[in-house]
């Protein structure tokens, strides 16, 4: 039997989203089909929407799903009716080497989470089959996922705050704690403190970095950077933010820098913050063939860089640990939730992320 919900569709790039009847079709062995309580409005939705990145259309955006699981398929084993759970977008098939030794996001399979050719789509508008953005598309009162993107979270974290861990949390926290695994007594520089780039500065407090430097030109960002952990705060807009960093880390400059932008001038000014030997991770996305130009003198410094996807995060065994230090008070999330909208108001909360607004919204779904 399908399953018929109120969805936002994407039809043209550069278009709004509109209001549709989409229709799920039954759950296959290995999916799970979850009601959705909640979804943040993250900046790659945002991206997707506004230029070409080669999906098709018509397509299903949002991935920072929360929310209940209606039903499981046959060979679904971690997830009972009734779950509370988030979706992760790392594409993996569990299987291979790479994801039994704890690197799905490096998995050569990811597209074993789709549907294979000869079935039928998950989701259809009118006759066409409708794709999920990332495996997810989660602008919708409910999805069929595959079930290595959903990981089951405690109950006591509502659902509007819940839905962060998925993408940003993940992305920001994962960046510092799995990918550079900073540790006590390391000094860290993030680049760009929205959504994101936030959720590095507490991963940073979390690891017990000994400086934590946050740079941005809004002062409202860097204000909200203070209040989650940052000890230091640079205004990229100073004269030569660079030298403030090096001041403030004893002339050395820091042990790793985050780039959260995208833009070849920080991540320029994240490579020249660094002390000698110190490392930089690329998290900001930046179109596929962009040519990064980087000074050799860096590499007789044996500075390195990383390319950092998804937070190099293991869904099934991170989120649950980003949970706990949630409801623990360990790492703070309300304040990233900018404001409350209901479905019909997607385009205002994409609008918003577009406007420079530093915190999301999130749809929340009765
Ligand atoms: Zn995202
Ligand atoms: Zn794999």
């Amino acid at each position: 039997m399908t399953t018929s919900v109120s969805g936002a569709v994407l039809r043209e790039i550069g278009e709004t989203l509109s209001i549709e009847q989409v229709h799920l079709s039954p759950i296959t062995r290995h999916e799970v089909r979850v009601s959705v309580r909640a979804c943040g409005i993250c900046r790659s939705d945002l991206t997707v929407s506004s230029t070409d990145h080669g999906f098709p259309l018509p397509l299903m955006l949002g991935h920072e799903i929360a929310g209940v699981v209606e039903e499981v398929g046959s060979d679904v084993t971690h997830l009972q009716v009734g779950d509370h759970v988030v979706a992760c977008p790392v594409n993996h098939c569990g299987t291979c080497d790479r994801c039994k030794t704890g690197q799905p996001i490096l998995c050569p399979n990811g597209s074993a989470t789709r549907r294979q050719p000869g079935e039928p789509p998950r989701a259809t508008v009118g006759e066409a089959p409708l794709e999920q953005f990332i495996g997810i598309g989660g602008f919708a009162e409910q999805v069929v996922m595959h079930q290595n993107l959903v990981v089951r979270i405690p109950k006591e974290i509502p659902f509007d705050i819940a839905c962060l861990l998925g993408c940003g949390v993940s992305t920001g926290l994962g960046a510092v704690l799995n990918a550079a695994a900073v540790r006590h007594g390391d000094t860290v520089l993030v680049v760009g403190c929205g959504g994101v780039g936030l959720n590095a500065v507490q991963g940073a407090r979390i690891a017990g970095a000994r400086r934590i430097i946050a740079l941005d030109r809004s002062p409202d960002a860097l204000l909200l950077a203070e209040q989650l952990g940052a000890t230091d705060l640079v205004d990229a807009g100073d004269d030569d933010p660079v030298a403030r960093v090096k001041e403030l880390t004893g002339g050395l400059g820091v042990t790793h820098s985050f780039e959260m932008v995208g833009l070849p001038q920080t991540f320029e000014l994240a490579m020249n913050a660094l002390c000698k030997g110190g490392s930089a991770y690329l998290v900001g996305v930046q179109k596929p063939d962009a040519i990064l130009g980087v000074p050799f003198r860096h590499f007789f410094e044996q500075k390195s860089v990383h390319g950092v996807a998804m937070g190099s995060t293991i869904p099934q065994i991170h989120i649950p640990e980003y949970a706990e230090l949630y409801l623990q008070g360990r790492l703070q999330l309300d304040p990233l939730v900018a404001d409350r909208i209901t479905l019909d108001r997607v385009n205002e909360g994409l609008q918003r992320l577009r406007t420079g607004g530093v915190a999301r919204s999130v749809i929340v779904f009765e």
